[in-house]
């Protein structure tokens, strides 16, 4: 731990506490998204997860000598959704350029990438904090091949190299310095995650490496306005890890400042097991990567006709979709942003309240449903409970047929098996008694078995009241609905 006793946060706004003031962090994310396409960027081959080593590697992938890339369309439209997407400039005229480096994972010695003219200009995201919405910038975003994998832990002596992913077509999403702590980084991952699977174009599933950050750090004194020297910490892959790494490095860059050192921009890595971060290499000796223009590929001419045919059949965005819930469904902003963060919970929302009470939906979905999933670690998409029996149980209070708590008892048991509602709660016998006359005879057997109350009660000791619902709610197993028991009572002890 680094300065841990100088250091602390200021959580309403995350400062770094040092011992000469308080130090604001800056965070600007270089995400590298691959996008969701059957094959690579410039070739037929597949890009299926989890494929046994080379077997999806062509020609090209595997850059023999003569092969050519060939542009594939429909990254492009890909690209151009996305770009649509996050409300960003969509580039007419684009370059694709030679990145060069050497790598064993990298056969043709260089990286297809865009430089100076990318796909995409600047666009912006919008978050939803605790403390309301903030917007932040994007710079650009760019088209290139990703690289193969070497793996170095199959033997003791020996790199292998699997060149599957060579090839495949990422997004990299650039975005301005506008990030301010882990959990602005966090809101924000997540929101550019949303927006992608809503639109299908990338499944953003970290676990995979489909979705990866390079995460840029400086620090300042609060107040200042100029922006600090920043240590880019590479290829990180877990939400959880960017706020780790971040938080570790803020504070590392506070202390040698304060120190009297100052920061060289470099290139970092974060060593998840020591929870640290270190250098890999720094900038001074950066690579000359020597970018150019493909000789192989023709600048790409968007034709207009095709972006405005992407943005006719774009989909309904989250943040559209949180307006509209809030606006159609009375749904305060915090519940409308949860309930649209995914694109499977907003249609499991509203298949449900096509028939049930959109209030006590909304608590259902966001309260039991989600702690359900979030306990077995599932997605609403693999919930046992479908939408329609959700439905059925939520109207099963609203007619009063089961009381609330006995609808937590079903509950229970339609997470685990998803079992109909209605049989349920016909076996364990939960239907609320809303019978008057069974409830009044129900009613004058215990106000006659307990008649010494009843007198206490009537000369003035109020509280017995519920004594008397507690018996009916006893005997009936709790299955007596409650706003009636309360009635009839009430009218019976008069
Ligand atoms: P490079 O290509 O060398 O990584 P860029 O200018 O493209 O450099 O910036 C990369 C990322 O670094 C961007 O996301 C940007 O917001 C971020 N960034 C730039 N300056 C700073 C800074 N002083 N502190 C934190 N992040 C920064
Ligand atoms: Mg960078």
């Amino acid at each position: 731990m680094v300065g841990k006793k100088l250091m602390s946060e200021d959580k309403s706004k995350y400062l770094i506490d040092g011992s000469q003031g308080k130090w604001e962090v800056v965070i600007g994310l270089e995400v590298h998204a691959q996008v969701s396409s059957k094959s690579k960027l410039f070739s037929g081959s597949s890009t299926t997860f989890g494929a046994d080593p080379n077997t999806q590697v062509s020609l090209v992938d595997s850059a023999f000598p003569g092969m050519l890339p060939v542009i594939n369309q429909y990254c492009i439209e890909q690209a151009v959704k996305t770009g649509l997407g996050i409300n960003a400039q969509i580039n007419v005229y684009s370059v694709f350029d030679r990145k060069n480096y050497f790598y064993a994972d990298l056969p043709q010695g260089y990286q297809i990438s865009q430089f100076k003219n990318p796909i995409i200009g600047e666009g912006e995201i919008t978050l939803d904090l605790k403390t309301g919405t903030k917007k932040i910038g994007i710079e650009r975003l760019h088209l290139e091949q990703d690289a193969g994998k070497s793996i170095h832990d199959l033997d003791p002596s020996n790199t292998f190299v699997d060149l599957n992913r060579s090839g495949i077509a990422l997004m990299e999403i650039v975005s301005k310095p506008d990030l301010r702590s882990p959990d602005e980084v966090n809101a924000y991952v997540k929101k550019l995650r949303s927006i992608m699977r809503y639109l299908g174009t990338c499944d953003g599933n970290m676990q995979e490496g489909s979705l990866r950050a390079d995460v840029n750090v400086s620090v300042r004194k609060e107040g200042d306005k100029k922006l600090g020297t920043r240590c880019e910490i590479k290829n990180v892959n877990s939400i959880k890890f960017m706020q780790m790494a971040i938080d570790y490095e803020a504070k590392r860059q506070v202390k040698l400042i304060e120190s009297g050192e100052s920061i060289v921009q470099e290139t970092r890595l974060f060593d998840t097991k020591k929870n640290e971060t270190r250098s890999m290499r720094s900038k001074e000796d950066a690579h000359d990567y020597r970018y150019f223009p493909d000789p192989d590929l023709l600048p790409l001419n968007l034709d207009k006709n095709l972006i405005e045919k992407i943005k006719k059949d774009l989909p309904e965005l989250p943040d559209q979709k949180k307006e509209r819930f809030i606006k159609d469904y009375s749904l305060t902003p915090y519940e409308a942003n949860v309930l649209v963060s995914e694109k499977e919970v907003a249609a499991f929302f509203e298949e449900v309240i096509k028939t049930a009470d959109r209030k006590l939906a909304t608590n259902w979905i966001i309260g039991d449903l989600f702690a359900s999933l979030n306990e077995k670690n599932i997605t609403i998409s693999e919930s046992p409970i479908k939408a329609k029996e959700m439905a059925i149980l939520i109207n099963s209070i609203s007619s009063g047929l089961i009381s609330g708590r006995a609808a937590k008892e079903v509950f229970e048991i339609m997470k685990d098996t998803g079992a109909d509602p209605v049989k349920v709660i016909e076996e364990k016998g939960l239907k609320q008694k809303s019978d008057p006359k069974e409830l009044e005879a129900l009613i004058d057997k215990i106000l006659e078995e307990n008649k010494d109350k009843v007198s206490q009660y009537k000369s003035g000791k109020d509280k017995l009241f519920s004594f008397f619902v507690g018996q009916v709610m006893k005997v009936s197993g709790g299955t007596a609905n409650p706003q009636l028991v309360n009635d009839i009572l009430k009218k019976k002890l008069k």
